[in-house]
């Protein structure tokens, strides 16, 4: 192999699972993680996207408001030129390619053009749906036969293509994929093709996703018991004996937020760990963030601060992006960790601690109140400040009360060094703005009064559709509440503490238990 062939492009046709980023295969992460284009539709979980590098050129090929899916054509057209202008193409489908998921059209277009291919396995809806909804597919008493089927074969196609009443004949387990709009044909003809009425079944729709449904039913009942649990596609249909020994509620099914949808609200790039804490549960998580963060740099006096940077007995941080910003700062002025000098560091709470801790630095207060006013407060307790040189390393916000009390109380000076701006931004632009608007969230989360403000100065484009649920206003702390009750919100919610375990908590104790009716 010479050199312009191992530089040539090469399309990859992976499986996506069915919904569960967690049911990927490790070559699937890893050829996401490293290709220079992903194509995606929508049948393929949106958090995988950010497995890709920032540079990943994303294609979305799939439906979007205000435009119609792609053609299959059009698709293999996208696919062949990038291989050709010699990138790393990554082609997810949801589930397995090779399972009703027109990788074959896919396939043949890549070898008329001579691209070099390569197909990843996935992990196909009938089999995931039926692990997380405890529905097996097979036993040896009953039948030796799994089937998958395939109500139509195109969303655009009308007509049924399988010959329903064969396959009551052939019995074993039925799987069928895409038969919710013709369920009732389906049963049906599954009954006339001599199947008994009683033969037990299920559904599962989303399956492995939080907002999973089943329901468990003989045949006859399926239909009605579909439509007042008003389950919808995707899902899958399953018919067969084994089926009768399904469990009525999972793990995954009996997670403590499962089937609740909440909208997280802080900056984009800061949602990740408070969005696992509430997957974990079995949560839906929207993206709405309402505040920016970005980084704001005063270069003089930054330059000044670092120059003098070991005359300082305190830094204090306010937030853990803050110390992030600042310690990047830092290492742009010194390469030497010693460069920082004798002066304690006091943090806000424990995720801010731990920026300096990962450096083997020791933080030698964390504040217990994570207020601006409570932090100052704990410092003056400390009785160090007199006459001592604090800098206050901080946002835009929310700084000059604790300068005041730290000047006026403690009586230090006080230099501030803004790292960060925080600014609103267009709700408009969210990612998940679209989804909000249409299903609504059980709570929307606030976690900061900038967070709030926001939302209150938007409220007028935050204007949900019909049947949304109406989300529940819940504050992080005492502070936002205040800020949200002076607008004349209600708060339905407080965390019990400001922190991502505090919030969890608390949503766990009021949202547990029976889940709305899902849509
Ligand atoms: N290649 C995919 C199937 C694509 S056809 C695979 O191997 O799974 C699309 C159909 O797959 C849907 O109509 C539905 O029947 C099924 N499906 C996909 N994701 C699903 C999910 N999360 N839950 C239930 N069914 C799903």
């Amino acid at each position: 192999m010479d050199e312009e062939q191992i530089r040539e492009g090469i399309v990859y046709l992976v499986g996506a699972g069915p919904g569960d980023p967690g049911l990927l295969t490790l070559k699937a992460r890893s050829l996401i993680e490293t290709c220079d284009v992903l194509v995606f539709d929508h049948l393929a979980n949106r958090r995988l996207h950010d497995w890709a590098s920032p540079e990943c050129e994303r294609i979305d090929v799939g439906k979007s408001p205000g435009r119609h899916t792609m053609e299959q054509s059009e698709i293999g057209e996208i696919l062949v030129q990038k291989a050709k202008d010699g990138l790393r193409v990554v082609r997810l489908k949801g589930g397995d390619p090779f399972v009703f998921g027109r990788c074959a059209e896919e396939m043949l277009t890549l070898d008329k053009a001579g691209i070099t291919y390569e197909v990843v396995p996935g992990v196909t809806a009938a089999l995931a749906c039926a692990a997380y909804a405890g529905i097996p597919l097979s036993h040896r008493d009953f039948g030796s036969s799994i089937s998958f089927l395939t109500g139509h074969e195109d969303v655009a196609k009308e007509s049924l293509r399988v010959n329903f009443s064969k396959f009551a004949e052939v019995g074993g387990t039925l799987c069928i994929y895409m038969g919710m709009s013709k369920m009732e044909e389906i049963v049906d003809k599954l009954i006339a093709g001599g199947l008994p009425e009683d033969r037990p079944a299920a559904i599962v729709s989303h399956g492995t996703l939080p907002r999973q449904q089943k329901v468990l039913a003989p045949l006859k009942d399926l239909v009605s018991r579909a439509k007042e649990e008003q389950l919808g596609a995707p899902a899958i249909i399953f018919v067969g004996n084994s089926i009768g020994l399904a469990r009525s509620a999972t793990w995954f099914e009996q997670k403590p937020l499962h089937g609740r949808r909440f909208a997280l609200t802080r900056a984009s790039g800061q949602q990740s760990k408070m969005r696992e804490a509430l997957e974990a549960q079995g949560a839906e998580v929207l993206e709405l963030p309402l505040i920016k963060v970005e980084p704001s740099e005063d270069r003089t006096l930054i330059a000044e601060v670092m120059a003098g940077i070991a005359t300082y007995e305190w830094v204090v941080f306010t937030s853990a992006n803050g110390a992030r910003e600042f310690m990047k700062l830092f290492f742009r002025a010194f390469a030497d960790i010693r460069s920082f000098g004798p002066m304690r560091i006091a943090c806000v709470g424990n995720s801010t601690a731990e920026v300096f801790q990962a450096l083997q630095l020791n933080v030698e207060l964390i504040a217990k109140d994570s207020t601006a006013e409570g932090m100052a407060k704990e410092l003056v307790a400390t009785d160090s400040l007199d006459s001592a040189n604090v800098l206050v390393v901080s946002g835009n916000r929310n700084r000059e009360i604790m300068v005041d009390i730290l000047e006026g109380v403690g009586r230090a000076i006080v230099d501030t060094l803004p790292v960060y701006e925080t600014d609103f931004s267009d709700v408009l632009d969210a990612p998940d703005f679209e989804k909000f608007k249409k299903e609504g969230a059980d709570a929307i989360i606030f976690t900061s009064s900038s967070t709030a403000l926001s939302y209150v100065e938007q409220s007028d484009d935050i204007v949900l559709e019909e049947n949304a649920r109406l989300p529940m206003l819940c504050s992080f702390g005492p502070q936002t509440t205040s800020t949200l009750e002076e607008n004349e919100m209600i708060v339905g919610l407080e965390s019990s503490h400001p922190s991502i375990e505090g919030l969890t908590y608390s949503l766990i104790e009021h949202f547990s238990g029976p889940s709305p009716c899902q849509h």
